[in-house]
């Protein structure tokens, strides 16, 4: 017991051994999904560039109504043409985003009004401002509008193109090389001899990596042999930043990978207090760091998300922030208090979070059914009604 980590320290431990990336390039706007931005992007421009129209309807200025009179319409502004100055005690035809003319203040509704003699009669007093967006209210010229930093998604990729950006300064992407071993495992696609299982957490791994966006090397599967661990490993280590493997590094296990790094490299192996996970392997292999997850496929999947994703994500250049969670009532109970922190495979339903039934860090389905954990705390019981706190894991997806 006393040679576990806690959770925290475990954390804290890796993340302080993570060197954000420096080199910078420059992208097209439409390829940089998922990159993140290595300088700020700042606005040259207003958006919007003039005061304009948010509705379809009728440019005047509010103090001209008069309950019950008719205005005559004295132009028609399209969006995307400049009108001229509003003619005194008249109104304007004006369509959603078009800039209002000079000398008008406020936009009616055409459901507002009615059609009159010699113009329109508009049914409600308008009042200055009315339904119209102003010129810089979301952005001003010279704003920065995205930081450093920041992790290009599709809303950030808008504001990009909304300030006319065609090329964003970016990191480079972060390479990442992965590679298994474990002589039970079969590729999908062969046949499974009695005793042997398939590769699942290749999929997994590959899938969550493709969404953060970094460069995958698929070094694919590796005999359980010293001299093909250490030949894959000094060339994952040579072509990538970051190696990832699974499996393996349980403490005293005779394991080809563990000692392939102490051998190229160095290698800490932690035992951190947390289930399902506890072996966590951080080391430095030439410039390249390791990061060795369990071999259980759920393992692997809560460990990769708690630790290798917020890691990857400050070696991409992206800061970090704790994973999203709020407090939720139980509806389930959880009768022992245990030695170490669990996250637990749940669902948020309306009568509060649920468990699976199974929760051995075998059990890839309870992932599969699961839209987040619940994280009990060492020492801890639950009962129905009792709060505790779900992550959900839509966010790691990302
Ligand atoms: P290990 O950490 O190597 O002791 O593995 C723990 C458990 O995870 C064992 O039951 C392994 O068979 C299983 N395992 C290891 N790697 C994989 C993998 N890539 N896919 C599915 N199961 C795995
Ligand atoms: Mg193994």
């Amino acid at each position: 017991m006393s040679d576990m980590l806690s959770f925290d320290d475990a954390l804290q431990r890796l993340m302080q051994a993570a060197r954000p990336l420096v080199e910078i390039e420059s992208v097209p706007a439409d390829a940089a999904l998922g990159r993140v931005l290595a300088e700020p992007v700042v606005s040259g421009v207003h958006v919007p560039p003039l005061d304009n129209a948010a509705m379809d309807g009728y440019a005047l200025l509010a103090a001209d109504w008069q309950a019950g009179a008719c205005l005559p319409v004295s132009q028609r502004i399209p969006a995307g043409s400049l009108g001229d100055p509003l003619q005194a005690g008249t109104v304007a035809r004006i369509f959603t985003g078009a800039p209002l003319p000079l000398g008008a203040d406020a936009v009616v509704m055409q459901e507002d009004t009615e059609t009159g003699a010699g113009g329109i009669r508009i049914n409600r007093p308008p009042r200055p401002g009315d339904h119209v967006r102003h010129r810089g209210e979301d952005i001003r010229a010279g704003q920065a509008v995205l930081a450093q930093g920041t992790r290009l998604g599709p809303a950030q990729l808008g504001v990009a193109a909304a300030v006319g950006s065609t090329r964003l300064p970016v990191y480079r992407r972060l390479r990442v090389a992965v590679f298994f071993t474990g002589d039970e495992l079969i590729p999908p696609g062969e046949p499974l001899p009695l005793g042997r299982i398939y590769n699942s957490n290749r999929a997994t791994l590959l899938a969550l990596l493709t969404r953060l966006g970094v460069q995958i090397l698929d070094l694919g599967q590796v005999p359980d042999r010293a001299e093909a661990t250490v030949s894959t490993l000094e060339q994952a280590a040579r072509e990538a930043d970051v190696v990832i493997t699974t499996g393996g590094v349980s403490v005293g296990e005779e394991d080809h990978v563990r000692a392939a790094v102490q051998r190229l490299g160095r290698l800490d192996l932690w035992k951190v207090a947390m289930k399902p996970g506890k072996p966590l392997a951080y080391g430095q292999v030439g410039d390249a760091d390791f990061l060795g997850l369990p071999g259980n496929p759920v393992s692997a999947f809560v460990v990769y998300t708690l630790f290798a994703r917020p890691f990857l994500l400050a070696r991409m250049g992206a800061p970090t922030s704790p994973p999203l969670s709020f407090q939720v009532p139980a509806d389930f109970t959880w009768p022992r208090p245990g030695s170490r922190r669990e996250f637990l495979r749940a669902r948020l339903e309306a009568g509060g979070v649920t468990l699976y039934a199974n929760q051995s860090s075998g059990v890839l389905t309870s992932l599969a059914w699961a839209d987040g954990l619940v994280d009990i705390p060492i020492g801890t019981t639950v009962r129905p009604g009792d709060t505790v706190r779900f992550l959900p894991l839509g966010e790691w997806l990302q």
